[in-house]
């Protein structure tokens, strides 16, 4: 396998990776034209669409300028602070996914009482996302894929509904990672985006009558007609296209300005203050993409922190080696929760593995053929290397500002 000589992404990563002819990924590169940016121009962007779409919705007698998707993590409380700044009145609207931890659920409360918001909570029947889930997961390997497709979705249909027609995402998290899009494409939403990786290219339809799925189960995750999208004028924007996104820096402001909560601790990673309101996010879920692909969250994050200066290459594969292989402890919560074995759970995902990391043993078990560690000296590593920035902290080695007493403990609803 060829690994990216900056940071640690495989040439397997999904949704799609390319290397240069010095060996660094696409991911890395974006990030180095991110840096080249004239961001204060791209802010006066961002000002005028602000100004644009509050006019809008004066003259359409809206209470609300824009709709945001809200969960309880910290790219979302960011992104409702920020739209606030420039004197928006947005709409937040969260999909319950079901899977909540309790940190979670604290930053969302604390996010809706301290920006003084207002918050619509949608939460789907607890029978149809275990359903869902199980058949998802069965099919494409994917514990919560109601939750993408969720998230995906009933933002639309409320800015629908509000007759709003602006909604402010966060960063476009597959160009970030693996530089999917140029930093000039300025990318929107789009309906294509939303089925082909969101959803897996899966609609609501497609699972009626599995695992007893009706019409009814699906029905929250139907996507607006072309003409109600059409009739609002509805248009979705990046904040990472107008901001330089550093995520870290944002949850250190979000601790000392509203007491945002990290994790305690993740099994899978040892970022503890990204993907934290739901359980199945760096866990179950990250666990099966480490089945499948051969790597996990922590190469995504260690690959984040080598490209913002924060970890050296090797730091980051110490990370990746002592994380990237773990058996999460709430898979346990996960297969009681959807009625599946572990042994049934792994059948589904044996055809699911990809061959080109993972092979069988003479005893028939499957082994990794190769990882990140066995490309720690590379010939590019070297050349390919970022000089650090002094921001260390945000990994074991510096934790204080970053601990919180345990009480991330699963809840359902
Ligand atoms: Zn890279």
């Amino acid at each position: 396998m060829n690994y990216c000589q900056r940071c640690c992404y495989p040439a397997n990563a999904k949704p799609t990776i390319a290397f240069d002819d010095q060996g660094v990924c696409s991911g890395c590169r974006l990030h180095d034209a991110r840096k080249q940016i004239d961001w204060k121009e791209r802010e006066t962007w961002f000002r005028e669409i602000m100004e644009k779409y509050k006019a809008e919705g004066k003259k359409r007698g809206n209470i609300y300028d824009c709709v945001i998707a809200v969960s309880g993590g910290k790219d979302s409380f960011y992104q409702a602070w920020l739209a606030k700044q420039y004197g928006m009145n947005p709409l937040l609207v969260t999909f319950n996914h079901t899977f909540n931890t309790k940190v979670g659920i604290y930053n969302l409360q604390t996010m809706v009482k301290s920006l003084n918001l207002d918050l619509l909570r949608f939460t789907p029947n607890e029978e149809s996302v275990r359903k869902i889930s199980r058949h998802m997961v069965k099919t494409v390997g994917d514990c919560d894929w109601h939750s993408h497709a969720g998230i995906m979705t009933f933002p639309i249909r409320v800015a629908v509904q509000y007759n709003t027609p602006l909604i402010i995402w966060g960063e476009h998290g597959f160009a970030d990672q693996t530089g999917m899009f140029n930093q000039n494409d300025m990318v929107e939403f789009t309906k294509k985006t939303r089925r082909e990786h969101s959803m897996r290219g899966f609609e609501p339809e497609d699972l009626v009558g599995h695992e007893g799925l009706a019409e009814k189960d699906l029905g929250p995750y139907h996507y607006p007609s072309d003409e109600e999208i059409e009739r609002v004028g509805l248009r979705g924007i990046y904040i990472s296209n107008y901001f330089f996104w550093n995520g870290k820096a944002q949850a250190e402001f979000l601790i000392k300005n509203f007491n945002f909560r990290t994790a305690a601790q993740k099994d899978r990673t040892y970022n503890i203050y990204d993907k934290i309101d739901g359980f199945h996010q760096c866990g179950t879920h990250d666990y099966l993409k480490y089945l499948k692909f051969g790597y996990g969250r922590a190469t995504d994050d260690a690959s984040m922190d080598i490209r913002h200066g924060r970890m050296t290459r090797e730091e980051g594969i110490e990370m990746v080696q002592k994380y990237d292989h773990v058996r999460p402890t709430d898979l346990d919560v996960y297969l009681k929760w959807v009625g599946l074995s572990e042994a049934e759970l792994m059948g589904v995902v044996d055809t699911m593995r990809d061959q080109k990391i993972w092979q069988k043993d003479a005893a028939h078990k499957w082994q990794i053929t190769d990882s990140i560690g066995n490309h720690i000296n590379d010939p590019g590593a070297q050349t390919a290397k970022l000089p650090l920035d002094g921001d260390r902290g945000g990994y074991t080695a510096n934790l204080p500002p970053y601990y919180w007493e345990r009480d991330d403990q699963y809840i359902i609803l």
